[in-house]
């Protein structure tokens, strides 16, 4: 691409303090090191996730350090590669991913999770594996969140932290596999394990939580009910198959009973796909003695979740999922081939296509419940 090996300036949304809008920059973004490469991003989904780490940072999450480039849902193309690299040739449809799969740490060799460890600590601080990142602006080093970055029009993530997909694949859709699909629908198929016929219940109607909603569908689940404060969320809900929509302010008592009273004992599966401990709560007791599976998918990493043991003594299990127990590098390719043969909604979930500019409008729909997914296209 002409590009190769020198330092590219382009633009990019920077968050230079927790809590404050994002500032569309132009910023400099180095060439890949060894073992990393290049890419040119063409397209990002906005994420829950991106508006926590910005508004809860020091609340609800753990205080990332600032300035940092968001956005962790994006798809692109290879632009160069670094030395070392053999996986991914310049041209190459790619989709970053911030979990990784390295392929050789005791996570990846193991069958029972998803979970790699390889410079875990590193991206989560928003370096990559030399203790930096590849972005400056105004001559300070930037922050990559999660390792990615994809609110800017090129970012450099590690080898291990990115996927080859089919040529074919329409970047500004398979983006969402980056995260909020693939974790939504992965948390019904891979963690809860859905079976045909089962009554499930998914909490939260955001991207994740319709995603989660698709793999009931697609499992067969026999009862799909829904649970959302915003009554908007739910035509879009039954859309996707959703057999009752609950609003728990519509109820005077708290909405496991209401659940529990609507299938006579419980739920089969809950999916919590908000991040509110309290709602976590109601999943866990929405669900059925002897069998009932509760999963986490929300995110928090400060609360503190109450809950009664005795609820698990009756035989309820509690587990919570990062990135829908796929094993990313792996599986998120076959997620982008299942799109491509139909059997996969993807579009379904973009409610708004964006410039970059408008990042901080996306964030607004986001926190107001307007919109499922924002696309940013580069
Ligand atoms: P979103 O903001 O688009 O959707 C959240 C939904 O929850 C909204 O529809 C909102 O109205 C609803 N809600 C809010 N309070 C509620 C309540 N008390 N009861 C019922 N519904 C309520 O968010 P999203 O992008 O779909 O993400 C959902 C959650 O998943 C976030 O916490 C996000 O950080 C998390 N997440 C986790 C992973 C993972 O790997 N586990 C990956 C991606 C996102
Ligand atoms: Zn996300
Ligand atoms: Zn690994």
């Amino acid at each position: 691409m002409g590009t190769e090996g020198k330092v590219i300036r382009c633009r990019a949304a920077v968050a230079w303090k927790a809590g404050e809008a994002l500032i569309v920059e132009e910023v400099e973004v180095a060439p890949p090191k060894a073992h990393e490469v290049r890419v040119k991003i063409a397209a990002s989904g906005v994420c829950h996730t991106d508006w926590a780490y910005l508004h809860g940072a020091g609340r609800g999450m753990e205080l990332r350090p600032f300035p940092l480039v968001l956005g962790h849902e994006g798809a692109g193309v290879v632009e160069s590669i670094g030395a070392g690299v053999t996986g991914f040739s310049p041209g190459d449809k790619v989709i970053p991913l911030f979990l990784p799969q390295c392929g050789e740490c005791e996570c990846c060799l193991s069958a029972k999770t998803n979970l790699c460890k390889a410079n875990w600590s590193k991206t989560q601080q928003g370096v990559l594996a030399d203790g930096t990142s590849r972005i400056t602006c105004r001559g300070q080093q930037v922050f990559q969140f999660l390792g990615v970055s994809s609110f800017s029009e090129y970012t450099v993530v590690l080898e291990t932290n990115l996927t080859k997909i089919h040529p074919d694949a329409p970047l500004d859709r398979v983006c969402l596999l980056g995260c909020g699909v693939a974790t939504g629908y992965g948390a019904a198929v891979n963690v809860a394990k859905v079976e045909s016929g089962s009554v499930c219940a998914v909490f939260g109607l955001g991207a994740v939580g319709l995603a989660a909603v698709m793999g009931c569908v697609m499992s067969g689940a026999g009862r799909v009910i829904c649970v959302d404060v915003n009554p908007e969320k739910f035509a879009k809900a039954r859309e996707f198959g959703v057999t009752e929509c609950v609003n728990p302010r519509n109820h005077s008592r708290p909405v496991q009973e209401v659940l529990v009273e609507m299938t006579a004992g419980g739920v089969d599966y809950a999916l919590e796909c908000v991040g509110d401990v309290e709602v976590m709560r109601s999943a866990l007791e929405s669900c059925r003695s002897a069998w009932g599976v509760c999963v986490i998918v929300g995110w928090t990493e400060l609360e503190e979740m109450k809950l009664r043991p005795f609820h698990l003594l009756m035989g309820r299990t509690l587990k919570g999922t990062y990135f829908g127990g796929w094993k990313s590098v792996r599986d998120v390719p076959g997620l982008v081939e299942e799109h491509l043969a139909g059997r996969l909604k993807l579009d379904e979930f973009v409610t708004h296509t964006l410039s970059l500019d408008q990042v901080n409008h996306a964030f607004k729909l986001l926190a107001g419940g307007q919109s499922i997914r924002s696309i940013i296209k580069m």
